[in-house]
């Protein structure tokens, strides 16, 4: 994820939405929606640290993989692989594995709900110099945002939805430009996984209704503000979501104010494949991105206190109710 330069274009742009969704109601009743436990979700988020940092071409990376397949396979979904080879911003190639897992693929009406699951190979806003070219552990950013995918697709697997869900974990995010590399300064490097898949689908001419973005969603405290690409693209979705959480009393995690804007995954799937999808990524301009091991252990996800995001698929299956 990198945070956008251009945020003021944003902002001007950010009212456009289709008129036909702009008057959503506020004042829904709340609805039962399936459980969600934070204890299992704590514990996918703990294996997949437990591989150590899941950096494109490490063994640490292909286990996490395969543990993906494994699991989404087991709990019924059909799962599709997309290997590629892909450039990093620097010119090396690099393996590229997309994990997709389709809940009801016979189903048209479809819902897509993604994260990346790969690691920062460098720390570059680490205090510490000598940090910064290690990998993060990516317990919050990446870990945790799969581990609640992967805690959806167990809750699917018990309680049917009425629509067909994709659930997809995107490779190579986070190989972007680090800062402390001067030669280079060219930042397609950010969300490799998700534009390749945006410009050849794991089925041909793939569409969903609504896309759901999850970023940095699982630290102690998390809070949510409205991302300004959402806003622009699918500000309809973001309208929906924010006051489905403020319905369901959680107007305190998910701010209604207009947060930063992120070059993130749901920018390519916006952008070329034309789906409209939101980022929930903690990011008002004081949290930290993510790209710092000690910031990285310090906003590690916390079982003792509760999973903070449980607020985050509650609000998100709430939401599908509403559309
Ligand atoms: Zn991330």
């Amino acid at each position: 994820m990198k945070k956008l330069a251009f945020i003021g274009m944003i902002l001007f742009l950010g009212c456009a939405q289709p008129k036909s969704q702009a008057h959503l109601g506020s004042n829904q009743e709340a609805q039962a929606v399936p459980m969600f436990n934070a204890d299992s979700a704590y514990i996918y988020t703990a294996t997949q640290v437990a591989f150590g940092p899941r950096v494109p071409k490490t063994t640490a990376h292909q286990a996490c993989g395969d543990y993906f397949v494994r699991t989404m396979s087991r709990l019924g979904a059909k799962v599709i692989q997309q290997n590629a080879t892909v450039q990093t911003y620097d010119k090396q190639s690099i393996p590229l594995r997309n994990i997709v897992a389709s809940f009801h693929p016979d189903k048209t009406k479809r819902v897509l709900l993604c994260a990346h699951w790969d690691s920062r190979p460098f720390a570059d806003h680490d205090a510490n110099p000598q940090n910064q070219h290690q990998a993060i552990d990516g317990a919050n950013d990446g870990a945790g945002a799969c581990g609640i995918l992967l805690e959806i697709a167990r809750q699917i697997s018990l309680q049917t939805p009425e629509v067909g869900v994709d659930i997809i974990f995107f490779d190579a995010e986070d190989w972007g430009h680090p800062e402390f590399d001067t030669r280079h300064y060219d930042n397609s490097g950010f969300c490799l996984g998700s534009k390749y898949w945006a410009n050849q689908p794991h089925t041909p001419n793939y569409q969903a209704q609504y896309g759901i973005l999850l970023d940095m969603a699982s630290a102690r405290g998390a809070r949510f503000y409205k991302e300004r690409l959402s806003m622009y693209y699918a500000n309809h979705i973001v309208k929906k979501v924010w006051e489905t959480a403020q319905t369901l009393g959680y107007g305190d995690y998910f701010i209604d104010q207009t947060g930063i804007g992120c070059e993130d995954d749901h920018a390519p799937i916006n952008q070329i494949r034309k789906i409209p999808c939101i980022d929930i990524i903690q990011n008002d301009p004081n949290s930290p991105t993510g790209f710092a091991s000690s910031e990285a252990e310090k906003q590690r996800p916390s079982q003792e206190q509760g999973f903070p995001q449980e607020k985050v698929p509650t609000v998100i299956s709430s939401t599908q109710r509403r559309m």
